[in-house]
């Protein structure tokens, strides 16, 4: 039996439509709207492309964006100063830092440098705090997304085991940590698998909700999924057979519940979040 397919398209342009509509009500109501810089440094194209993306996103749904594009050579301090004048900037509500940044930039200061109330991706140590305890301010956009996904197919998280394969910053320690959070969209029992994790397939066996974010083309194979499993498939390769995702997608149909293809599974959600972080971001900096 073929898998169901989770329509990431379709549910990231319902999402994007209610945002859409609060952005307006907010704009009538506060002559404010609200407003996302974009920090672009270099010329990798799969950034440009993302960049694009969210700021035709923006303009699609009633909100501003701006794009500070800068040379492959910016050192760490230009670019600390010119988040210093985004932070200040009254017109600004979201920063967001396209990654990666170049190699000689100090990444990690950078990020840490941008105001926590204007920190749309979710990245600074403060708003990771946040969500490990349990208290967000923003959400990091992919595991919100991922997590949306789950929430609105009325796919039950509480008492399930999820497995997330990949441990980075950006989607595998944050879903991990959101989804083991008390609550709707939560109360998994949650294990986390990385390079490191030893007999990987019969661990990913046994779980209910299978997330992969490791950047491996078609890594997960039929043998590794739980038949009736909801699998998620994060992963986003370039090989020459077009974009893939982590998971051997068709094979891995045959045996799953449920499915994200790629494209048109995670991604457009991670978007749909970042619209929601920067209206979230100008009602707080309002408030
Ligand atoms: P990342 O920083 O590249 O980290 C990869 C993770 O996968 C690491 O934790 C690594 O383990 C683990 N890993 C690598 N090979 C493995 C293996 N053979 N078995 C088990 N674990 C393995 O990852 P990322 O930034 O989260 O990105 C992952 C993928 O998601 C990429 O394809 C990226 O393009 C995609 N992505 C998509 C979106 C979206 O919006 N759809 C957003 C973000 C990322 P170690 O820690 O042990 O090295």
């Amino acid at each position: 039996m073929a898998a169901i397919l989770l329509n990431g398209k379709a549910l990231a342009e319902k999402i994007r439509a209610e945002i859409a509509a609060e952005v307006g009500e907010f704009t009538h109501r506060t002559g404010v709207k609200p407003c996302l810089a974009a920090v672009l440094v270099g010329e990798d194209p799969a950034s440009q492309v993302y960049v694009r993306n969210k700021q035709r996103a923006c303009e699609q749904n009633g909100l501003t964006s701006r794009l500070h594009r800068l040379t492959a050579e910016t050192t760490t301090d230009d670019l600390l100063a010119l988040i210093e004048g985004l932070n200040r900037d009254a017109a600004v509500h979201g920063i967001l830092v396209q990654l990666p940044l170049p190699k000689a930039v100090d990444t990690t200061r950078v990020l840490d440098a941008v105001l926590p109330l204007k920190d749309v991706d979710a990245f600074h140590p403060a708003n990771v705090g946040r969500i490990v305890q349990g208290r967000p301010l923003f959400l990091p956009c992919t595991p919100h997304g991922i997590q949306q996904i789950l929430v609105r197919h009325q796919i039950p998280t509480a008492g399930t085991h999820v497995v997330v394969v990949g441990r980075s910053e950006i989607v595998g320690k944050p879903i991990a940590m959101m989804l083991m959070q008390k609550g709707p969209g939560g109360d998994a029992t949650v294990t986390v698998c990385h390079s490191r994790s030893r007999d990987l397939p019969s661990i990913t066996r046994d779980a209910d909700i299978l997330v992969v974010a490791i950047g491996r083309a078609k890594f997960v194979t039929a043998d590794m999924v739980k038949p009736g499993a909801v699998v998620i498939d994060v992963g986003i390769n370039r090989t020459e057979q077009g974009l893939v995702g982590d998971v051997d997608f068709e094979p891995v149909c045959q045996v799953a519940g449920w499915i994200t293809p790629v494209p048109g599974g995670v991604g457009p959600l991670t978007i749909a979040m970042l619209l929601q972080n920067t209206l979230l971001a100008a009602r707080l900096q309002l408030a």
